[in-house]
């Protein structure tokens, strides 16, 4: 809102809060912090519901079990002292038809001060018994017995989100009057036609319907319009980033069927799942345009996204370019080095593995430089100045969420326009994947390889801990290896009920487990230190590994089978599920246990989503519906916490629908010059975050 300024007009939107009447420096400073700083501001802070009040029920007509709203003036109010420290206020109510008794519990002070005899106010609650029909800790609020009740009253009445010191009276007043003053000319940004084909209310009455709707009806049409508005003009604005960049440059038109991508085909030890398939031949489409490709390829751990990378590198040498794999640590540069050398070596193919810790970087760099090393695999350090590539024509990220969202930027600057690749095994709604990762196209892989058993999750009660620890002991002695993942490194006096992982280590190591091969690990410790023990894990020279959530994504040992979560409850979801998959990549059962009893209703559903669920994509799911989005990778920076009325879980259609219109739009219309869409482009180039 705050760049849709139309200084121009008389109430202007950008206009400070402090025209209205009976507003000062304090009211503001509360506004404020509810986001509300201009008059626009205010008129888009939209109801959170409303309570119908169109019927205010008689007193006397008050029905034992129906929910009603009463208008009544304070008879009597008494602050009843109960057992403990509890209080109880009880309001004896009247109004022309009758009297009747309202109960707050716990809550006696309000007897004291807040329903003095005289008072009037509205209460809504069920009708329940208590010496008569009375209401038990209803809804309230208090009138002025004047003129402006009539906007509290007798309609439907919107409420806000709130904050402390601000009263749901005022706010109301505040919005009506601006309402009453707003001229013609307003920050409209959705076109006409869009606006005509949902047969959605004109600005100015939508403002009305949502914060004074006739109708329930009314008000959620009203603010659909809002919503759509909002999802319109993000899509536009990330698509449209998306066009001005990446149609500026000239991609490389790759040959698809070369040489290397048959010998690649005969090469492959396994038949490619038919997602690996599918997402295969949505790289090709790219890689053959001469669009830069910016693609996205999600999939749980172990889906393999590797092969299916492998074959963009072979389309990009069949072309004559290198391609560069970047990995977010040294250790899975490594991994990913090990295996493009066992793939395509034997093909004839050079691949270097360039990293901080590389011996002799010049030298590399150098044979990089001269494109005799073909395919290059690395950290950051590909992509540092002194790197210079002779004819790069793909990146492939992995785990792209561990780096920020400048690559394209320092690649362009390098002179080139390669192909991007992201790979990520964080999958996340589609709803948040069209919006955080708008720019980019995206890719499943939503199936595993045949003959993968799914982990086995369990919740571990104490009673059985012994059993745990024997089998662990077991798979030990069979070469199998297990994680034992801890939510603290150190005791905390604040959490003394959570265990830290320095002393779980000790006290099993003597206990328990004694006499298996055990090490530690945690954030504290150096990064080569850490490295070294990745690499002895790997090695099977570890059976079981302590560890706080440092351990790697995407490391990949498929003997390690079982995974111990201490304090399960107090990891999120999304990592818990990303534990887990550090299991379970061989095709012996894994399992993964479960350990502490949840102290919230939240963590007890996280734990039984987990337990039912493998696939990433349902957890996320579940996930995006618990937490809300704000919390997922990548949601802030997208602009998206800016949503201020649509609702991501709520709205997912009109997200669909606005994501197709601003499709069609920019098709007619790519530079955003025509006369009606001048409002929506400004409105866009805010949510304009380019991210590919
Ligand atoms: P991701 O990177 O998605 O976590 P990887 O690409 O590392 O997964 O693959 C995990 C394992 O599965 C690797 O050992 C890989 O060789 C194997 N794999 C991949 N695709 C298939 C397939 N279609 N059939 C059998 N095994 C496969
Ligand atoms: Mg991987």
């Amino acid at each position: 809102m705050k760049s849709d300024t139309h200084q121009s007009t008389e109430t202007g939107f950008a206009q400070s809060l402090d025209m209205l009447s009976g507003i000062g420096p304090k009211s503001m400073g509360l506004l404020a912090q509810l986001g509300v700083e201009t008059l626009g501001d205010l008129l888009l802070h939209m109801p959170r519901r409303y309570e119908d009040r169109r019927h205010i029920t008689p007193m006397a007509e008050a029905v034992l079990g129906e929910n009603v709203t009463v208008r009544g003036e304070v008879v009597s109010a008494r602050n009843v002292r109960m057992r403990g420290r509890m209080s109880m206020a009880v309001l004896r109510l009247k109004d022309d038809t009758g009297e009747m008794t309202v109960t707050f519990f716990g809550r006696g002070f309000l007897a004291n001060s807040t329903f003095t005899p005289g008072k009037i106010g509205l209460f809504t609650g069920k009708v329940e018994s208590y010496k008569g029909p009375a209401l038990k800790n209803p809804e309230y609020e208090l009138l002025s017995g004047d003129d402006e009740d009539r906007l509290h009253t007798g309609r439907i009445v919107p409420i806000y989100r709130l904050t402390d010191g601000l009263s749901q009276r005022r706010l109301r007043r505040w919005i009506f009057q601006v309402l009453g003053e707003i001229d013609g000319s307003l920050p409209e940004s959705l076109p006409p036609f869009l606006q005509q084909s949902y047969d959605f209310p004109p600005y100015t009455e939508a403002l009305q319907a949502v914060h004074f709707p006739e109708t329930p009806e009314a008000a959620d049409q009203a603010r659909k319009r809002f919503a759509y508005e909002e999802l319109l003009a993000m899509q536009t604005g990330i698509l449209w980033a998306r066009h001005q960049v990446l149609d500026q440059e000239t991609g490389i038109q790759q040959v698809i069927n070369g040489a290397h991508l048959k010998a690649l085909g005969k090469a492959l030890p396994f038949e490619l799942t038919e997602a690996q398939d599918r997402v295969i031949s949505e790289l090709f489409a790219d890689m053959v345009s001469p669009r830069p490709m910016a693609r996205l390829i999600q999939g749980d751990v172990g889906c393999g996204k590797t092969v299916v990378a492998l074959h963009a590198v072979a389309a990009c040498l069949d072309g004559g370019h290198q391609a560069a794999i970047m990995a977010p640590t040294e250790i899975l540069a490594e991994q990913h080095a090990l295996h493009l050398k066992g793939m395509l070596e034997p093909l004839g193919v050079n691949v270097a593995l360039l990293t901080g810790s590389t011996a002799n970087a010049k030298l590399v760099r150098e044979s990089i430089a001269d494109g005799i090393m073909q395919v290059v695999v690395g950290t950051h350090a590909l992509f540092q100045e002194k790197t210079q590539f002779h004819r790069l024509g793909l990146v492939v990220i992995d785990e792209q969420h561990r780096f920020g969202v400048t690559q394209r930027q320092r690649l362009a600057a390098k002179g080139v326009s390669p192909d991007i690749l992201h790979m990520s095994a964080t999958p996340i709604p589609r709803t948040l994947a069209i919006t955080v990762y708008g720019g980019m196209d995206i890719s499943l892989i939503d199936q595993l390889p045949p003959g993968r058993l799914p982990v086995k999750t369990r919740r571990v009660t104490p009673k059985k801990l012994g059993g745990m620890y024997d089998y662990i002991r077991e798979e030990a002695g069979k070469g199998f290896q297990t994680f034992i993942i801890c939510p603290l490194i150190e005791g905390s006096e604040t959490r003394e009920d959570l265990t830290p992982v320095i002393d779980h280590f000790e006290a099993l190591s003597y206990g328990p487990l004694a006499g298996l091969e055990a090490a530690l690990l945690h954030g504290r410790l150096d990064p080569s230190e850490k490295d070294a023990i990745m690499q002895r894990f790997k090695a099977k020279e570890i059976d079981v590994l302590f560890s706080t959530t440092v351990i790697e994504v995407g490391i990949d040992v498929d003997t390690a089978t079982t995974m111990v979560i201490e304090n399960a409850d107090q990891f999120g979801l999304t990592q818990l599920h990303q534990l887990r998959g550090r299991v379970g990549r061989g095709s012996v059962q894994s399992y993964c246990f479960l350990l502490g009893k949840p102290r919230t209703e939240d963590g007890k559903k996280r734990l039984e989503i987990l337990c039912e669920f493998t696939s990433g994509f349902d957890i996320a799911e579940a996930d995006l519906e618990l937490r809300g989005p704000g919390e997922f990778y990548g949601v802030r920076q997208a602009g998206l916490s800016d949503l201020r009325v649509a609702d991501l879980i709520r709205d997912v259609r009109l997200l669909d629908q606005a994501r197709r219109d601003a499709i069609a739009l920019l098709e007619c219309d790519p530079a955003l010059n025509a006369k009606e869409h001048q409002a929506l482009r400004k409105r866009a180039e805010r949510f304009g975050v380019l991210n590919v």
